[in-house]
């Protein structure tokens, strides 16, 4: 049997994955769609949905990987050539690039009788080699998720997947559907670009500034969480004296608290709507010739629509029974383990404000210590196994998701990496 594992993908968690591997000196085979490391990072990358202008949407110091801070003088929200560049750095310092296959598509994972068949396509023809397992890192933000939206439209139509650069919008009527971070962003892009631009929303969001009282909102009140009531209660009050109410500005009122739903982080799209930059429009009614109309029954003229609509899960190379698929998300114990698939692994399949790249990297180490306690300690591994079997342990944090399909794989950061954290350590033996 061959004992060296397969990671599917070098981007943030693919990497974290390779490395906690190789720390625990358990053998790995990488591959990757992509010709370099960094994964989404890398926007000239096949899967990648960055464009010119994104940047962290969290802060460098909660995001970066512990045992590799960014240097010194970094900017507190880098830009994705300044990320990619820091995966690269990753990838060289622990000679993990030697251990990738690039230009390698995974076709298929299937299990064998001892192990794990895995499928690759390359340029040179298609291969298949046996592997003692599969951690699957290929991302959550790649597969778009396109609305049906009904009528004709005489201009463009494209997803956010396709904005790249805001030459796209030079001079033209610009129509955005949503308003999450990425839709938020090109918003943004729009309006020093576009002839005119307008934001279409469902409902109410809470918005974050980047920075609150000059620091990098996310590294306030670091320390022990707050219960979920008090920490709403808090911040939600915080938010009102810095970005006021939203509704001024032509947003509908939430219909949920903050926290509920994922924010968005965006010190700018308030800023444009308070100049009258760009406007606030209601949900899409239907697609009309040269313009939209509105489920309010207003009317606008565009000549491309935006669809900002998210993206959605997509393990095409893997039989969905194995994953336990619920809805819009596999069902798996702490978003990693399927009670279907010893051997099977997922990777970065969190949606969380603030869980960063270290905690994708825990999801990584829980993995090995997993491995790990399967060779040395069967009794350590079996109890784990009980548990994946077993009820799904809240990880809410005492939030109430809306119950979206995007957030169908939220978690509380806090919650989850306590959770992750412990499980790590009960495979260990330590504690
Ligand atoms: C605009 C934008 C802003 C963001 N800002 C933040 C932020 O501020 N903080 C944060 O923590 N996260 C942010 N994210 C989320 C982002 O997804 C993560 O930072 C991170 O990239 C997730 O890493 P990953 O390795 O799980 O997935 P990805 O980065 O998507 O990497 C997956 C890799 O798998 C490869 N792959 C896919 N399919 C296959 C296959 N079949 N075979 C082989 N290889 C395959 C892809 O080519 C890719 O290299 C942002 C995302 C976007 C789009």
């Amino acid at each position: 049997m061959n004992e060296t594992f397969a990671v599917i993908g070098a981007g943030p968690s693919g990497l974290a994955a390779a490395r906690t591997l190789q720390r625990a000196g358990l053998l790995w085979t990488g591959y990757e769609l992509a010709g370099e490391v960094g994964g989404l990072w890398d926007i000239n990358g096949p899967r990648s949905t960055v464009y010119e202008s994104a940047h962290l949407i969290s802060s460098r110091t909660t995001t970066q990987f512990t045992e590799h801070p960014m240097p010194d003088g970094t900017p507190d929200y880098p830009g994705h050539r300044a990320l990619l560049a820091y995966f690269r750095d990753f990838a060289d310092r622990f000679a993990l690039r030697d251990g990738y296959r690039f230009h390698s598509e995974v076709v298929k994972a299937a299990p064998s009788e001892d192990g794990w068949d895995v499928t690759v396509r390359t340029p040179s023809g298609k291969t298949t080699t046996r592997h003692a397992g599969v951690l699957l890192a290929n991302g959550t933000l790649s597969e778009p998720n396109v609305p049906e939206l009904p009528g004709k439209f005489d201009g463009e139509v494209i997803h956010t997947s396709a904005y790249k650069r805001a030459a796209q919008l030079a001079g033209r009527r610009v129509l955005i559907v949503g308003a999450g971070n990425s839709g938020c962003d090109i918003a943004v892009d729009a309006v020093h670009h576009a002839a005119s631009v307008d934001i279409s929303v469902r409902r109410g969001y809470h918005f974050v500034p980047k920075y609150l009282f000059g620091r990098p909102a996310d590294t306030l009140n670091q320390g022990r969480p707050l219960p979920a009531r008090i920490k709403q209660a808090i911040d939600g009050r915080v938010l009102k004296l810095f970005t006021g109410d939203p509704t001024r500005f032509g947003f509908p009122a939430p219909d949920h608290r903050i926290y509920e739903s994922h924010p968005i982080v965006n010190s700018l799209i308030l800023h444009h709507l308070g100049h009258g930059d760009l406007a606030v429009r209601p949900d899409v009614a239907r697609l009309d010739g040269d313009g939209v109309v509105f489920r309010d029954g207003t009317r606008g003229a565009y000549d491309l629509v935006i669809l900002a609509t998210g993206y959605r899960l997509h393990y095409p190379f893997v039989d969905p029974s194995l994953l336990r698929w619920r809805g819009a998300a596999p069902d798996l114990h702490l978003n990693i383990f399927s009670d279907a698939a010893p051997g099977l692994f997922v990777l970065g399949m969190i949606e969380a404000s603030g869980i960063g790249w270290q905690g994708r990297y825990e999801q990584a180490e829980l993995v090995a210590a997993y491995l790990l306690a399967r060779r040395d300690a069967p009794e350590r591994a079996a109890a784990f196994d009980a548990a994946v079997r077993g009820p799904r342990p809240d990880l809410s944090g005492g939030y109430r998701y809306l119950g979206l399909d995007r957030m169908a794989y939220y978690v509380n950061k806090d919650a989850y990496r306590t959770a992750v954290r412990a499980a790590t350590a009960a495979l260990r033996g330590e504690g």
